[in-house]
């Protein structure tokens, strides 16, 4: 099965100039999930961990059938203000203005192995942010994951030194 062609692009959303990568039209067919979560299974499986960690919203979507399927535990970062408990939270600069992230501070144990999943890859910024959140609670990250990865904005190289994974290119 070619996985692009189930990806929708919607041009200038949510800005002009933007060509979104939709994967709501992936989402909706199930043989099409039910292949992407084997397939991200089958490029991970060399990896020893402990949990699985993805950031708001669709790293959730991506995530936690991952984790159900490797029988491995799902923890949610998320946008400031959502999570219940106490959290650490991380600022970090857009091209226009900052953001910031939250992970639950008990949610990882000195030591434990995390691979990190998100659906896209861009400027790199939100997996960055998310990398560092694990390493504050003394989480180890053994891999960053994503369905897709804009190649031309070199959000990688955010990323020197982490064995990063994708699925889907876009040159
Ligand atoms: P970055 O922080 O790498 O610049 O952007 C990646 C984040 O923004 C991901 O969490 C992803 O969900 C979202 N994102 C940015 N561009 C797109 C896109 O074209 N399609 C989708 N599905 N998500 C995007």
């Amino acid at each position: 099965m070619n996985l692009k062609d189930k990806i929708r692009v919607i041009s200038d959303f949510p800005e002009k100039g933007i060509r979104f990568k939709d994967i709501t039209t992936l989402l909706k067919d199930g043989e099409a999930l039910h292949y992407t979560i084997d397939k991200i299974v089958e490029e991970i499986k060399d990896k020893e961990f402990d949990l699985i960690v993805g950031p708001e919203s669709r790293g959730f979507i991506i995530g936690t059938p991952l984790a159900y399927a490797m029988k491995k535990g799902f923890i949610p970062v998320r946008k400031p203000g959502k999570l219940p408990a106490e959290t650490v939270k991380l600022q970090y600069d857009l091209e226009y203005g900052s953001d910031a992230l939250e992970i639950h501070k008990d949610a990882i144990k000195p030591g434990q192995k995390v691979m990190i999943i998100d659906d896209l890859l861009a400027t790199g910024g939100t997996l960055r942010s998310t990398v560092k959140l694990v390493e504050q609670l003394g989480g180890e990250v053994v891999g960053v994951l994503c369905l897709i990865e804009l190649m031309y904005l070199n959000g990688r190289e955010t990323l020197k030194g982490y064995d990063v994974r994708s699925l889907i290119k876009y040159e």
